[in-house]
């Protein structure tokens, strides 16, 4: 399978996962505008023409803004829970969404895309897991808390775009308000470097071939204090040497290509 990180981070997400066999293709989450994700994907010759569907983890805006004009003008298909779309106002699909529930799994030509729960402040959200032919891809951001299922699942998979959102220390001395530190450090909020690394080393092995790092916070965290604490995972644990990409959150990623 291919991957290509758009945009990852608070100021928009969305993730382009496509068969190299059939050429179709599917976005995870489509929190940039529909421009935005066509210059970036024509970067390296791809088109949303190629994408059957659009897969909602939830309705923030920074996962959901380029839903309604991406849906409208390319006829695309928007998969996400009833809750979500519930929770959604100004960014609903205008129509051909299809309601998926936790633990549902959605088959697109040859890509499957499963549903699971998490904790997040958000109505009912969920990270998915795509599979096409054996290869199979964790896409995990705005997790609050451990997720047993996300421990499990690292364990078999082939790729992996974890949430690294903030470092404890920048957070506790940084500039913001008390009650938004609170928030962010909630079971509903999102996952710490210490809390990402943790489950990496407890639960990866040697089938991990691509480790990707994403939703990193503009004022909490950096790519080398994230590639400072994964280096020190690997060092501890040298039964796995994954190919480690950090996510940007101004530009698109490279092809990454798995199996
Ligand atoms: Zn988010
Ligand atoms: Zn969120």
């Amino acid at each position: 399978m291919n991957i290509i990180v758009l945009n990852s981070g608070s100021n928009g997400n969305a993730v382009y996962v496509e068969s190299p066999r059939s050429g179709a293709a599917v976005l995870l989450d489509c929190g940039i505008s529909r421009r935005q994700i066509e210059v970036r994907l024509k970067v390296h010759g791809r088109y949303l023409q190629n994408v059957r569907g659009l897969f909602i983890t939830h309705e923030h805006a920074d996962h959901v803004r380029g839903v309604p004009v991406t849906a409208k003008m390319y006829r695309m298909p928007t998969f996400l829970t009833e809750a979500t779309w519930r929770g959604l106002r100004m960014n609903r699909p205008h129509k051909g969404h299809r309601f998926i529930r936790s633990g549902e799994t959605v088959k697109v030509e040859d890509i499957s895309v499963q549903a699971f729960p998490k904790s997040h402040d958000a109505q009912d959200p969920v990270f998915f897991l795509v599979t096409i032919g054996e290869l199979r891809f964790l896409y995990v951001t705005d997790l609050g808390v451990h997720n047993d299922e996300v421990a499990r699942l690292l364990g078999e998979v082939d790729a992996a775009l974890l949430e690294s959102n903030y470092d404890e220390h920048m957070l506790n001395t940084g500039p913001y308000p008390e009650h938004l530190k609170e928030r962010i450090r909630a079971p509903h909020g999102h996952l710490s470097n210490l809390q990402a690394m943790e489950l990496i080393e407890r639960h990866c092995n040697g089938r991990l071939h691509t480790l990707i790092f994403g939703h990193l916070s503009e004022n909490n965290n950096t790519p080398e204090i994230v590639q400072r604490e994964i280096d020190a995972v690997l060092a501890r644990r040298p039964d796995f040497r994954p190919r480690i990409v950090i996510a940007s959150r101004y530009e698109v990623g490279e092809v990454l290509s798995v199996g």
